[in-house]
């Protein structure tokens, strides 16, 4: 259990909420002194009587430990050989706990932390006219706005965070049974990272929305881009993207706005708007946050985790957390400069995110590797002179650990090192992504003639055809199969690619489609064609299963299948079942993929025809 646990441990056995609030907030002062002043003795001792009055309570005595403190004669100190680390971990959780507290029981009352955060002034320092160096000193002062503490109040209100801790509590458990049993090996999956993962994943699945082309305001219907205007709100000036409607004279609008409490109202856009609101989010959990840009166009977050002393890659348009080597490995990117930038730090984080530094090295043309570097010490030296000694002690030894960790050329495996990473089940299956698992769904064919089903992955959407008129639709792959395991729909926004393709870290998925002729009917001259893509040694294994006769091998191939087979028999239903194995290295997942097709539509990734005739 970690942190947060025992703190809800402690506040059932308090009961009185009062009471666990003034409890937390006395703690969370003292944990403060001792970090703010490590080196004065004086300050270790619990002397408040609020705390001491609580240690005959059992849950929090074990708390005490947990953090390191130790009882001396008739005292509780927490040891100068402890480490520093524990209490800061303390203290988030506890910080995090009194906002929840405050913020659900009562908002009037909140208080507002006399540890006094100082807030931190924007540096407009550099003289150069360089554009890249420029940009850093800017996303430097960006990320100050997401320390204003009323901004993240309400950001916090945003957040169902009783219902993420739970889903938390429960990822951690399982994530111990599964170490128990031998079944997954590592380390227990601490609290914070697990409650990191369903923010992921509830940001991703139900919080925000990605928008490419969004559709016409008048109509609804598709729209093609037009131009660009600058529009100027109350609050900032930012671009807006003009989009014509191919219908009707409306059209949509599309502003990217760069205002973090504007997004939280809008909750859509792209990579920039996604990880501008998640670094804000994040923040307001109490989650020490960077904003990472990439001058190859694409931004996302860093998570600082206590526990491996490490920062954790957190990209939320992706819910992927700790997989840094999936832009240049997974989407064969390019990186040249990747800069993360947090309230109190700035660094050149390019070498997590590649393995060949060699390679890397000679795309960056910017500015002199001397320059950048000049620029991060100066930027980085001007903000941390405004932070108090023990935090600048703890980052500058935290800088050094990370530039040793950055100076290794990592291998790309260690996509889950964490345990499960992937979207929460919950979010996914609320989305129709886990389907109804039995009995499974099956498209009947009610009337003679040419019947056909559609399945176009870029809407995600069936369409039931006779005659080449449309019958009726289904919206969401899951909603249209008939069985299927560890499979999910995947959208590449950066190539405007779709397709169906097993789970992260998933060895084997399946996925069938049933269907069947109307009572007094039969299918006769069925067709199936399926658009798909294979990688490395990535695997589609079709079967056939006729009527209620056992499934049979189908012994038609990838180019067969995409192209379209014709099977020789009449039946009343058929499933058209398929597995997804094989491909190499961290991605193998994506290397056997189904109904693939571009994000812009293009003909149907799944077809299944068949003549329908009376039986005789
Ligand atoms: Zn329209």
């Amino acid at each position: 259990m970690e942190d947060m646990a025992r703190l809800a441990v402690i506040e059932q056995s308090v009961r009185d909420v009062d009471k666990f609030n003034k409890i937390l907030y006395e703690l969370l002062q003292y944990i403060s002194h001792i970090l703010e002043n490590p080196h004065d003795n004086e300050l270790r001792t619990i002397k408040s009587e609020i705390l001491k009055d609580v240690l005959n309570c059992d849950a929090f005595k074990e708390y005490l430990k947990y953090v390191g403190f130790k009882p001396e004669g008739t005292e509780v100190i927490y040891p100068k050989e402890q480490t520093l680390n524990n209490l800061r971990m303390a203290q988030a959780s506890i910080e995090r706990k009194l906002c929840f507290c405050y913020g659900a029981v009562n908002r009037q009352k909140r208080v507002k932390f006399s540890q006094k955060k100082t807030s931190l002034k924007p540096t407009k320092i550099l003289t150069t006219n360089n554009s890249l160096l420029l940009k850093i000193e800017r996303l430097f002062n960006d990320v100050l706005a997401y320390e204003d503490e009323d901004l993240q109040e309400y950001a916090r209100e945003k957040i169902p965070i009783v219902t993420l801790q739970l889903l938390a509590l429960e990822r951690v458990r399982e994530n111990q049974k599964l170490i128990k049993t031998g079944e997954l090996k590592g380390l227990d999956l601490p609290f914070d990272i697990a409650l990191l993962m369903e923010l992921m994943s509830w940001f991703k699945y139900k919080f925000f929305k990605w928008v490419d082309q969004p559709p016409c305001e008048g109509c609804g219907g598709q729209t093609s881009f037009s131009n660009i205007l600058t529009v100027t709100t109350d609050k900032e000036t930012c671009r807006m993207e003009v989009y014509n409607c191919v219908a009707c004279p409306v059209g949509a609008k599309f502003v990217r706005y760069n205002d973090p409490r504007t997004l939280l109202r809008t909750r859509r856009g792209r990579c920039g708007e996604w990880a501008n609101c998640f670094a804000l989010i994040c923040r307001a959990l109490g989650y020490d946050t960077r904003l990472i840009y990439d001058t190859t166009d694409h931004v996302w977050c860093e998570i600082f985790d206590y526990d491996s002393n490490t920062w954790l890659h957190a990209d939320p348009c992706e819910a992927k957390l700790n997989a840094p080597l999936l832009y240049s490995h997974g989407w064969g990117k390019k990186l040249c400069y990747v800069i993360a930038v947090s309230r109190d730090d700035v660094q050149d984080v390019t070498w997590r995110y590649t393995n060949d530094h060699k390679a890397v090295l000679s795309r960056r043309k910017e500015c002199s590797e001397q320059e950048l570097l000049s620029c991060i010490l100066t930027l980085r030296e001007h903000r941390q002179r405004q932070v108090s000694e023990p935090r600048r002690r703890h980052l500058a030894k935290r800088t050094l650990q990370e530039l040793v960790t950055l100076m290794v050329e990592k291998k790309p495996t260690d996509y889950e090192s964490h345990g499960r990473i992937s979207g929460s089940k919950q979010w996914r299956s609320d989305r129709g992504e886990l389907g109804p698992q039995s009995p499974g769904h099956s498209f009947e064919f009610t009337d003679p003639g040419l019947c056909a089903l559609h399945y176009h992955a870029a809407t995600d959407c069936y369409r039931v055809l006779r005659d080449g008129d449309e019958l009726r639709t289904l919206p969401s792959w899951a909603a249209g199969v008939y069985d299927h395991k560890n499979i999910f729909r995947k959208v590449e926004h950066d190539w405007k690619k779709v397709y169906l393709a097993r789970e992260e870290g998933e060895a084997v998925g399946h996925v069938s489609w049933r269907v069947c002729a109307g009572p007094g009917l039969l299918l006769s001259r069925l067709r199936a064609r399926v658009a798909t893509q294979l990688y490395s040694t990535g695997t589609l294994t079709w079967t056939l299963q006729y009527d209620d006769l056992p499934p049979v091998p189908a012994d038609f191939d990838n180019d067969d299948i995409q192209r379209g087979v014709t099977l020789d028999r009449t039946c009343r239903s058929l499933i058209l079942r398929v597995e997804l194995t094989g491909g190499e290295g961290d991605v193998a997942w994506q290397h056997a993929q189904l109904c693939r097709q571009p994000l812009d539509g293009a003909p149907p990734a799944l077809q299944i025809s068949a003549i329908v005739i009376p039986r005789t």
